[in-house]
C-alpha cells in the first residue's frame, strides 16, 4: 500500500501532513509518528476514520469523542482541508461538473450524474492529463501533469458529498450510489492510489459505497488488470471502442503494445468477473469509423464466453475533434445487434451537454428507454436551434 502523507491541496500550511486519503492502517502509522503508542494510536485511528469518511467532518474540533488536548495536538500536527472547487457548473439535466484544484497548477474535473431513479454516479479522476492519446478522447490531447494521489482521488468524493449535503454517509436515499473510475487519465497507470483509494471508499465505516458500485475503467493495461481484480474487486470496464486491431492501433494506440487478442484474454481469466459481475465494455460510436453492421456481429463474435455487457457512448465532438457522432438510427442498428446476440447494450445518454461535462456515465436501464431519452433530446435540441 502506498500512502500519500504530503498535503498537496493546501500550499498555505506545508508543514502539516494530511489525513485525507489515508486508511486505517495509514491514520495510525501517521498517530505513531506523533508518539502515540500502538493500542491507542490504532483505536483513535478507527474513531477518526469515522469522522473523516462518515461524519465528513473538516476540523479536529468536531471529533467530540476524543479529547480536548488530543484534538488541539492532532492539528497542530495534521491538515484536513479539503481540495479547492474553482469552478461549479450544473447542467438543466442535473448534471454537476467541478473542476477542482489539488494544489497550485493542479486541476482536475469530477462529474456528479444523477441517474435513474434514486442512483447517481460519481465520476472521477485517476490523473491530471493522460499519457496515452486515444484520438476521439479531450483528455489524450493533454500531456500527463501527474498522478493524482489517494488523498486527492477521495477528496473528489469528499467535496462533491459537501456540495451534495450528503453528510454523515446515508444508509438509504443516496444522491452518490455509485463511483466510476471514467474521468481524466488511464486508472492502471496509478494502480497503487486507486487501490487505496478504492479501500476507503468501500469501507462500510465510511463513505461505505460497496465495491460492486465502484467501477475501473482501463484503455487495456493489460499487465496491470489482474491485480486490479485481485486487490481491488472493484468492477472492470474496457475502453475498446474497434474490434480490429489495426483500428485499434490507430483509435486507442496502447492496442499497439496490448492486442485485442491479449486484452480480451485478459478479460476472460479477470478475477470475480460472473454474470452478476458482468465486465462493461465501451464502444464509442464514430459516423463511418466503426459503426458498421458488421463490425457490431464481429464484437458479439470477439467477446463470446465473456460475462460482458455494452456501453455504446455517443461520441462527444471537442474544438479540433477529427469524428462525428455515428447517427442516432445507426447507434440504434448497432445496439440492436448486440442486443439480439443476448449482451445488454444500453446507449449512454450524453449528460450535462450544456455545461460541458464528460461524456455522459451512467450504468442504465434499457435500450429502448436509452433510445426514446435520446430521441427526445434530439427532438428538444432542433426545437430549440429551429
Ligand atoms: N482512461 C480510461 C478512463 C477514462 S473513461 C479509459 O480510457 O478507459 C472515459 C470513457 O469515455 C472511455 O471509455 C473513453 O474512451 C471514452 N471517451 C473519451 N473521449 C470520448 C468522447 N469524445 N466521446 C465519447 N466517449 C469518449
Ligand atoms: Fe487517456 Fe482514457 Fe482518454 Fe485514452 S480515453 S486518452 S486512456 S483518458
Amino acid at each position: 500500500m502506498q500512502i500519500d502523507l504530503k498535503s498537496s491541496g493546501t500550499p498555505a500550511k506545508p508543514s502539516r501532513q494530511t489525513l485525507i486519503g489515508l486508511d486505517r492502517p495509514g491514520i495510525a502509522a501517521a498517530l505513531r509518528e506523533t508518539g502515540l503508542e500502538e493500542k491507542p494510536a490504532k483505536m483513535r485511528a478507527n474513531q477518526i476514520f469515522r469522522w473523516l469518511y462518515h461524519q465528513g467532518v473538516h476540523d479536529f474540533a468536531d471529533m467530540t469523542n476524543l479529547g480536548k488536548e488530543l484534538r488541539a495536538s492532532l492539528s497542530q500536527s495534521f491538515d484536513l482541508s479539503r481540495p479547492e472547487i474553482v469552478e461549479r457548473l450544473v447542467s438543466k439535466d442535473g448534471t454537476r461538473k467541478y473542476l477542482i484544484r489539488f494544489a497550485p497548477g493542479i486541476e482536475a474535473e469530477t462529474v456528479f450524474i444523477p441517474g435513474v431513479g434514486r442512483s447517481g454516479a460519481l465520476c472521477v479522476s485517476s490523473q491530471v492529463g493522460c499519457t496515452l492519446n486515444c484520438t476521439f478522447c479531450h483528455t489524450g490531447s493533454q500531456a500527463l501533469v501527474r498522478n493524482l494521489t489517494s488523498a486527492e482521488i477521495v477528496g473528489q468524493i469528499l467535496v462533491a458529498r459537501d456540495d451534495l449535503g450528503e453528510w454523515p454517509s446515508p444508509s438509504e436515499g443516496r444522491k452518490i450510489t455509485n463511483v466510476v473510475f471514467m474521468g481524466m487519465g488511464e486508472p492502471l497507470y496509478n494502480l497503487e492510489n486507486v487501490l487505496t483509494a478504492t479501500g476507503i471508499i468501500s469501507d462500510g465505516e465510511g463513505i461505505s459505497i460497496s465495491r460492486r458500485r465502484i467501477t475501473v475503467s482501463t484503455s487495456g493495461i493489460v499487465p496491470k488488470m489482474h491485480e486490479l481484480g485481485e486487490r481491488g474487486q472493484a468492477m472492470l470496464a474496457i475502453s475498446l471502442h474497434a474490434v480490429h486491431d489495426d483500428l485499434r492501433n490507430e483509435l486507442v494506440p496502447i492496442n499497439k503494445k496490448h492486442n485485442l487478442a491479449e486484452l480480451l484474454e485478459s478479460c476472460r481469466t479477470y478475477p470475480g468477473a460472473s454474470n452478476a459481475r458482468r465486465i462493461t465494455f465501451e464502444y464509442v460510436m464514430l459516423k463511418g469509423v466503426n459503426d458498421s453492421d458488421a463490425e457490431a456481429r464481429k464484437l458479439v463474435r470477439l467477446l463470446a464466453g465473456i460475462p460482458a455487457k455494452i456501453n455504446l457512448i455517443p461520441f462527444n465532438p471537442w474544438p479540433g475533434s477529427p469524428y462525428e457522432c455515428s447517427s442516432w438510427g445507426r447507434i440504434e442498428a448497432f445496439a440492436e445487434i448486440v442486443n439480439k446476440a443476448g449482451y445488454a447494450s444500453p446507449i449512454r445518454t450524453p449528460r450535462g451537454r450544456d455545461i460541458g461535462a464528460a461524456c455522459g456515465q451512467l450504468k442504465s436501464a434499457s435500450v429502448k428507454k436509452r433510445a426514446s431519452e435520446l430521441r427526445r433530446e434530439r427532438q428538444q435540441q432542433a426545437d430549440t436551434s429551429s
